[in-house]
């Protein structure tokens, strides 16, 4: 009987060596590999440049959730807020950065907004470089602007402000002498200014509730009266954001 058990497992090992070795090197492999990565991604520390999130627990819980499973290390969230405040109360800016800070040290580092309010007002840029100003205070790395320059964004006039208002030279030269990198979104995809019809590459995206045709080329309208001079504002990164150059 125990010869005949040993005949068995000496004929199993023979037939099932081979296919059951490259089973175990594979997963031995696999687990090599991401033992690897894990130690690559610690020491590396992968930087995310451009996130918008909402600061909120949930958000940055699952943000964090997604940065990790991909291996990014620090996030740059891009919506970090403005820094108007009303009275001793913290600002949005803030408030944000400290409960990212409070939450997950060291894995967000937080650009700061612009607060347009009283942009018709003479002394806008003076209290726009201060807010600049604030916000390099309370830990701001850079300053975004979205695309809503030459978009949406209007003066009490009803004219679009563009991207290259003088009012705002002293806001991008403030943030220069303070070492803030400034990256700014300008205009929208170039399909939203092709005819609005099923051979757009973003006819479906364009006939969402959320953003109706009619809208668009809205801002085709406004893109083309208000952004034109969007082209002079060297050294940010896009005039298209599909033809991003540097
Ligand atoms: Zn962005």
């Amino acid at each position: 009987m125990k010869s005949q058990r040993a005949l068995f497992a000496i004929l199993g090992l023979c037939l099932g060596s081979a296919p059951t070795q490259t089973v175990l090197n594979a997963a031995g492999d696999v687990a090599t590999v991401h033992r690897t990565a894990d130690g690559w991604r610690r020491e590396h520390r992968i930087i995310d440049l451009h996130q918008h999130i909402d600061s909120t627990p949930e958000h940055l819980v699952r943000a964090v959730q997604i940065m990790d499973r991909v291996g990014i290390g620090i996030a740059v969230n891009l919506s970090g807020g403005t820094t108007t405040h009303p009275g001793d109360a913290p600002s949005e800016f803030g408030r944000n950065k400290q409960l990212a800070d409070q939450l997950f040290p060291g894995r967000f580092i937080h650009y700061m907004n612009l607060d347009y309010t009283g942009w018709d007002q003479p002394d806008f840029s003076e209290r726009a470089v201060r807010q600049i100003e604030e916000g390099n205070r309370l830990g701001a790395a850079g300053f975004k602007e979205y695309k809503r320059l030459g978009l949406y964004l209007r003066d009490g006039a009803g004219q679009l402000i563009k991207i290259d208002d003088p009012k705002l030279d002293p806001v991008w030269k403030r943030c220069g002498e303070l070492g803030m990198p400034v990256p700014v979104h300008v205009a929208d995809p170039k399909a939203f200014w092709l005819p609005y019809d099923q051979t757009n590459e973003r006819w479906k995206e364009l006939s969402r509730p959320s953003e109706p045709a009619g809208a668009c080329m809205d801002r085709r309208d406004a893109r083309a009266a208000g952004s034109a001079g969007a082209a002079k504002a060297g050294g940010w990164n896009a005039l298209a954001v599909e033809s991003v150059s540097s």
